[in-house]
Order: C-alpha cells, then sequence, then structure tokens
C-alpha cells in the first residue's frame, strides 16, 4: 500500500482543479477515473449537448427569421455536427489530460473503491491518504420498464457518438437534458416524441415557463405526450415502440432515455471507508462536504447537490476554503441555472411560490418579452422576465426569465443577489440600449406601482 497526500476519486468538474491545486501546493495527489478524463460534463454532458445545439439552433433561427423578411433554405449536415461536437470534446479532453501530467497529478486510470477509511484500491493500485475527495458524479437511469434493459437505446453518454440522423426519435423524460436533445434533433430534422408522466414540462419552474417552452417546441415539431407514462419497450428490425399507459404507442428509429439520474456510488463500497449513503446512493455530506468519514469529502453531484456544473466547481473552491480553515458552506451561494433549449429557461434563485413557502413577504413581477423594444426588433415574443424580491427588505430574492439567451442575462440578477441589492437598486442602474437587458430595470420599476 502507497501512501500520499490526497486522493480524488473521479475527474469531474470539481476534482479535477483540486487535484491540480494540491498537487501544485506540492502534495503527492492520486486521481482515479474509470471513464474519459473530464467527467461528465465536457464528454456526454453540457459541452457536446451545447456544441451540438449551437448547429441545430443556429439552422432554426434562419429557418424561423420569415417574419423579419429572410427567406432560408435550411439543411443541417448531421455527421458533420456530430465530427465537430466530437472534437471539441476531444479538446477539451486533451487539455485535462495536459493540465494533470503538468501539474504532476498521478492518473490511474481504473474503477477505485474503498478498502478502508480513507483508503482506496483501483487498477492494482492502494493507496492511503489523510484527504479523500469523492467526486464520481452520476449516471443516466433507466427507469423499470418491461423491454427496455437490453433494447440498445441511447443515453447521454452515446447520444453523441450518433454518425446519422435518425428519421425518428423517442424521447422518456421531459426535464431539460431531454428537452435540450429532443428539440435540438427537431431541429436537426428528426421526428421527434417527448414522453413524460408529469403534465408539464420542465416541472420544477413556473407554469408559464413550461407554457412558453412547449409553445415553442410544438413550433418545432416536437410532439408531446405529457402525463403518459412509459409501459413497455420492444424493438424490431424498423425500429423502436414505446408502449404508453392509455394503450397507445410511440414508433421511432431510435430512442433516448433521459428520466433521471443515478449517483455513482455502487462501485465505490462506500461503507467500508466509512462512509454513509442516503436511502437513494448519494453521499451524505455535512455543511462542509464532510462526509461520515474523517477526511473524507464528496462534491458535486454524488453529494446529493443540484447537479451542475458550476455547482461542482464552486464545490471545489469552497472545499479548499474549508481546508484552509475558512468558514464557508455547502449553501454560501446563489444558485442559477438555465436550460438551453429555445426560448432558454434561466432561473436564479427562489420563485414567488418558493418564497412564501419559505415564509417571506415575497412580491413579484413580470414583463413579457414583447414589451422589450430589443425583443420587439428581433421578432421575439414567447417569453418573459419575472422578479421576485422580499417586500419587507426590498431585496431581490429571485429571476425566471425565458427568452432568447436569458441564460447569459440572468447573470445580472444574480449580481445584484450577491451584492445584496434592494429592486431600487436595479431601478436605477441604467441599462443599455436596445438590448434585452434593458427590460430589468423596468422590471424593477414595476415594484414601485
Ligand atoms: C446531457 C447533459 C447536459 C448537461 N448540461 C449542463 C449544462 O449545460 N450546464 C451545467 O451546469 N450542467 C450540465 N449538465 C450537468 C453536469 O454535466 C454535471 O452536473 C457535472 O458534470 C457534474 O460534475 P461532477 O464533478 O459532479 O461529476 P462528473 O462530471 O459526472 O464526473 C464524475 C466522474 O467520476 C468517474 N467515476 C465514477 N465512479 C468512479 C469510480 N468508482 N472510480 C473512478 N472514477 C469514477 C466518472 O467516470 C466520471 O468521469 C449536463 C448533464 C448532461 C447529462
Amino acid at each position: 500500500m502507497e501512501r500520499v497526500d490526497a486522493v480524488i476519486v473521479g475527474s469531474g468538474q470539481g476534482g479535477v482543479p483540486l487535484a491540480v491545486d494540491l498537487a501544485r501546493d506540492g502534495k503527492s495527489v492520486v486521481l482515479f477515473e474509470r471513464g474519459r478524463l473530464g467527467g461528465t460534463c465536457i464528454n456526454y454532458g453540457c459541452t457536446p449537448s451545447k456544441a451540438f445545439l449551437a448547429a441545430c439552433h443556429t439552422g432554426a433561427r434562419a429557418r424561423l427569421a420569415g417574419p423579419l423578411g429572410v427567406r432560408a433554405d435550411i439543411s443541417i449536415d448531421f455527421p458533420a455536427v456530430m465530427k465537430r461536437v466530437r472534437s471539441i470534446r476531444d479538446s477539451f479532453g486533451s487539455q485535462i489530460r495536459r493540465r494533470l501530467d503538468d501539474a504532476r497529478v498521478r492518473v490511474v486510470e481504473a474503477e477505485a473503491s474503498f478498502v478502508g477509511e480513507r483508503t482506496v484500491a483501483g487498477g492494482g493500485v492502494v493507496v492511503a491518504a489523510e484527504l479523500v475527495v469523492i467526486d464520481t458524479g452520476t449516471t443516466a437511469s433507466a427507469p423499470p420498464m418491461k423491454g427496455l434493459a437490453g433494447a440498445g437505446y441511447m443515453t447521454n453518454e452515446t447520444f453523441f457518438d450518433q454518425e446519422r440522423l435518425p428519421a425518428s426519435m423517442a424521447v422518456l423524460g421531459g426535464g431539460y437534458i431531454g428537452l435540450e436533445l429532443g428539440q435540438g434533433m427537431a431541429r436537426a430534422g428528426c421526428e421527434v416524441h417527448v414522453i413524460d408522466p408529469n403534465a408539464r414540462v420542465l416541472g420544477r419552474e413556473e407554469d408559464d415557463a413550461s407554457a412558453a417552452l412547449e409553445t415553442a417546441l410544438a413550433q418545432d415539431g416536437v410532439r408531446m405526450h405529457l402525463g403518459r407514462t412509459a409501459r413497455e419497450v420492444s424493438r424490431d428490425g424498423s425500429g423502436f415502440t414505446v408502449l404508453l399507459d392509455d394503450g397507445s404507442t410511440v414508433k421511432a428509429a431510435a430512442l433516448l432515455v433521459a428520466a433521471g439520474r443515478v449517483p455513482n456510488t455502487a462501485a465505490l463500497h462506500a461503507q467500508a471507508g466509512g462512509v454513509r449513503l442516503d436511502g437513494r446512493g448519494y453521499v451524505i455530506v455535512d455543511e462542509t462536504l464532510r462526509t461520515t468519514a474523517e477526511g473524507t469529502y464528496a462534491i458535486g453531484d454524488v453529494a446529493g447537490q443540484p447537479a451542475f456544473t458550476h455547482v461542482s466547481w464552486e464545490d471545489y473552491r469552497r472545499l479548499k476554503a474549508i481546508l484552509a480553515g475558512q468558514r464557508r458552506t455547502r449553501n454560501d451561494r446563489v444558485l442559477a441555472y438555465s436550460t438551453f433549449t429555445e426560448p432558454q429557461v434561466a432561473r436564479v434563485g427562489v420563485t414567488l411560490d418558493e418564497a412564501r413557502k419559505a415564509g417571506l413577504n415575497a412580491k413579484a413581477v413580470t414583463i413579457p418579452i414583447d414589451k422589450i423594444a430589443r425583443a420587439v426588433e428581433w421578432g421575439q415574443s414567447n417569453g418573459f422576465y419575472r422578479l421576485v424580491i422580499d417586500a419587507d427588505s426590498d431585496k431581490i430574492i429571485g429571476a425566471t426569465m425565458v427568452g432568447y439567451e436569458t441564460a447569459e442575462l440572468v447573470h445580472v440578477v444574480l449580481a445584484h443577489m450577491e451584492a445584496g441589492s434592494t429592486w431600487q437598486v436595479l431601478d436605477r442602474s441604467v441599462h443599455v440600449h436596445p438590448t434585452y437587458a434593458e427590460g430589468l430595470p423596468t422590471l424593477a420599476r414595476m415594484f414601485e406601482a
């Protein structure tokens, strides 16, 4: 058995920079990775999906620009799009490899398991360390369903390996992964069916955000099977048949399963390391990201954090500060995120409903985007911006923004929230005309009424 200063299990978004920083500080670091270096985000998640959507959305923007007087005959060269997606993914992977090598992190390309407290084994290597960090992420879950196992369906791990555009694709799951990839495929020319037991897409967001997105998906020709549960899958030479709970069937050449995630903890043998898991298999951590075992921490998705790359990445900075004796906790941040469909559905902080349930005297104002000059000029009418405040302090506590590139715009509100701003500060900010951001002071001003 070897002794090192730190062991990182999983090369996710937090694990890699943490390993690099520790090694640069002169520590001996071993990083175990059982799959592609860089984890979900760069290999099977954010990077390939957004590179894919860049092509699909660009094509659709041109195709939908008729009202602006633009006539475009668009076709998407799917093999070329996917080749570019994979080359970006590969280039990000090589950069990560270089960063780890330059910092002299020892990478063991193997699945790791605990064999004792702060002792991990994998690929014939057994290492004990003062510090062990688990950053093993999540994997697509397969809903228990007759015929699904072994049917040869895609998940986000295989979606980007496609060489040819299938004529049709059924998607199990109306969450953000299914919707982004589903809309992208529809925009690339594939007939797409989205099946979800919930009555609306993006069930965690507000009703009108779901409605705006459903309108856009319908415009793209996506066929929604909402409130329907898939019961059974079968496959023959012509493709997949999905039997729904109302007895109807969806037939498609390809099947994408995007129906939730499971934590990658089965192989960890966590109990051998004194690390307890919750009922769903996520690593239990306290406010400081510490597991139930001394010197053993978990970051990112596997710790049951909101499953976003920027959360895992911020966990790395937070954990570094905690290890250095500073006071930080897993929740000391303003959380924002977005669905990268068109329109984008971006959110920061809480909704009005969530704020009121938390006992706050909250108020919200909403502006439809067709009241914003920039959106009118660019022919956009599907979306809205909503701002939520605590009426006792006038502080901004949340926003939902649906529309063109709102994932960028939501950072204006995020910055105000980090700064503890009131709506009056946003109202007083003079934003550039004509921009989408110009709608935000206008929105804040609505609290005057
Ligand atoms: C299609 C898709 C699109 C997404 N888009 C976005 C987006 O736009 N924005 C965003 O913020 N987030 C997005 N996400 C979510 C984001 O990818 C994840 O939240 C993020 O990657 C989590 O990082 P992580 O550090 O927790 O773990 P991961 O990135 O999942 O990395 C975990 C690593 O651990 C390895 N591992 C697991 N078990 C072991 C073991 N026992 N031994 C050794 N190695 C192991 C895995 O192989 C993996 O490489 C997307 C996800 C998907 C699937």
